[in-house]
């Protein structure tokens, strides 16, 4: 990012990456619950955005809508593609709308942006509005993904994270990071601390889907992966702490 762009308070440059986008699942807001929100989790992971905020570090978030519907889930003989993604871009709205409140109640600000157009809901999403609303002290939340079909929030995630010139993605997941194998089914999985896109992709290591990993590789986005359900955990991840995978150029 440029001087112009890095306005954040006093204390900001002593972070490493002092603008970020955390990228915030579905399934994440939805705690023990199998569908929906759950509003105590909701709670836990605004409050832990809202105490990064108020460290100095400029946070923006792209949230999913797995937890209400995934478009390749409900597309069929009856439901063309295009469509199922377009309602699953809706479900990403609804949880914005969710974790913005939230935020708010933790003492941010905070604006939802949509990629998709629906001004008396939230502000429409616009580059600049969201650099004005990040300067300005305000948790950005990003809903409707890349606003496209056919794509996913992860995607999402990275586009704007690049367009908005962050230090890194924080991917909050179910997993402390990035492992050899999968964890729950080969004891001998070995997490990883840190690697780069080459690595990543050399040993076929699945960090992102592969239209994401390949924008953050393109615009050398560092990914930060962990685990969600520890409390304060994206804060620990933003300042470089608690268990992470950090995949970097
Ligand atoms: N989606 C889409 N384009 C996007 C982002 C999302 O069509 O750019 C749709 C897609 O149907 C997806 C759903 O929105 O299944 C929810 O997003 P995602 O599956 O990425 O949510 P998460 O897994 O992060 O909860």
């Amino acid at each position: 990012m440029d001087d112009s762009d890095r306005l954040g308070p006093a204390g900001a440059e002593t972070l490493p990456y002092p603008r970020v986008l955390v990228k915030v699942s579905g399934e994440a807001l939805m705690g023990p619950e199998a569908f929906g929100l759950h509003p105590p989790t909701v709670s836990a992971i605004a409050r832990d955005l809202a105490a990064l905020r108020e460290r100095g570090c400029e946070v923006a978030v792209v949230v999913g809508g797995g937890n209400i519907l995934r478009g390749a889930r409900v597309a069929g003989e009856d439901l063309a593609r295009a469509t199922a993604d377009n309602m699953g871009m809706l479900a990403t709205v609804m949880n914005a709308l969710a974790l913005e409140q939230a935020v708010e109640k933790a003492g941010v600000p905070a604006r939802s942006m949509s990629a998709i157009a629906m001004p008396t809901v939230c502000e429409p999403y616009a580059r600049q509005q969201a650099l004005r609303h990040l300067r300005r002290g305000r948790v950005v939340v990003l809903a409707g993904g890349t606003g496209n079909p056919y794509f996913t929030t992860d995607t999402g995630a990275v586009l704007r994270a690049a367009e908005l010139e962050c230090d890194a993605v924080l991917k909050a997941t179910n997993v402390d990071g990035v492992y050899s194998a999968d964890p729950k089914r080969d004891p001998n999985a070995v997490r990883f601390a840190r690697l780069t896109h080459d690595e990543a992709l050399a040993k076929d290591l699945k960090v992102m889907d592969a239209a994401a990993f390949a924008l953050a590789r393109e615009a050398a986005l560092s990914i930060i992966v962990f685990a969600v359900q520890e409390p304060s955990s994206i804060t620990a991840a933003a300042i470089g702490e608690g268990r992470a995978t950090i995949v970097e150029p």
